[in-house]
């Protein structure tokens, strides 16, 4: 089982992104872009192509609606609709430049040069919520999510790492996270579901898996919540743990997470890692770190040559 590093980024929207160290895979989970501008997308690419990881998964999110071909084809004089032919040659060129750039919901498999072989399942879909590209009615969409090892939404699952400060409940909070995708998720169990979408959900939540199949809250625990990076908003002060994480994620250019040993190590099938890395702040800045994992994944018994393959 190759120990492998999963460097998680989301919600960047077009801006210059900061330092990311080095992975063996890299995922975007989404809002990619905040106006679905050509140039939003070619430096996101541009960017995330240069990045070392051998292996980099790119899904669109609600702002990148200029890659929802069901979008612009029902709004055909928005400017997404009208730039669209030139973002379709950017993603074509991102491609070109080896990025996965996926577009639909569906299940893949990849073989890393270092041996691990594992399946991810992604899907760009989230709620409706005004009018934006890939999006289904509440309870539309059923995430058809077989067993595997690490699943990336834009959107999060209900419940968890999903509360919205919604302006017109005057900042109440509100969970902005699907049922059905909580569903799906307690029936695939991943080690990780990662996801972005609900910028001040950030954090992280290892879940345990009770002998009903629901979330055993006693037993599962936050590792990260975005509260505690923003002093107004905590009810108390840092706790000495709280304050060395965060002065370590700017060390570490991430907030790590060892998944394969020590405190963390995940128990697959009884645990699922939940990660929200949106990045972008409420003042629109890049100032939540992405997060870094170390997991296990299965291996393939022959040796790899140093490409990637898929299936
Ligand atoms: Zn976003």
């Amino acid at each position: 089982m190759p120990r492998t590093k999963v460097l998680i980024i989301s919600d960047t929207h077009g801006f210059l992104l900061p330092p990311l160290p080095a992975a063996d895979i890299l995922l975007h989970a989404g809002d990619l872009t905040t106006n679905s501008w050509p140039s939003e997308y070619s430096k996101t690419f541009t960017y995330i192509a240069a990045h070392p990881a051998p292996l980099k998964i790119v899904i669109p999110g609600n702002h990148d609606r200029s890659l929802d071909a069901k979008f612009t084809a029902a709004n055909p004089y928005t400017s997404a609709a009208r730039r669209a032919d030139e973002v379709r040659a950017s993603a074509e060129q991102a491609r070109a430049l080896g990025i996965e750039l996926l577009l639909t919901d569906g299940l893949h498999n990849y073989t890393l040069p270092n041996g691990a072989t594992f399946s991810i399942f992604v899907s760009p879909y989230t709620p409706h919520f005004g009018d934006w590209g890939f999006q289904y009615y509440t309870g539309k969409h059923t995430f058809d999510i077989p067993a595997c090892d690490i699943v990336m939404t834009h959107g999060p699952p209900s419940g968890i790492l999903d509360e919205a400060r919604v302006a017109w409940h005057r900042f109440e909070v509100e969970h902005a996270g699907c049922e059905k995708l909580l569903e799906a998720i307690k029936r695939a169990k991943p080690q990780v579901h990662c996801f972005g979408h609900i910028h001040e959900a950030w954090g992280a939540y290892m879940a345990h898996w009770g002998t009903d199949g629901e979330v055993d809250d006693q037993q599962s625990r936050y590792l990260q919540r975005y509260a505690w990076l923003q002093p107004e908003k905590r009810k108390g002060p840092l706790t000495e743990e709280q304050k060395e994480k965060v002065d370590q994620f700017a060390k570490d250019k991430a907030c790590v997470v060892d998944l394969a040993d020590g405190d963390d190590k995940i128990v697959p099938g009884q645990q699922t890692l939940f990660v929200n890395a949106g990045m972008m702040d409420e003042l629109g800045h890049l100032s939540k770190a992405p997060y870094l994992l170390d997991l296990m994944l299965p291996s393939t018994a022959k040796a790899t040559d140093g490409q990637i393959s898929t299936s």
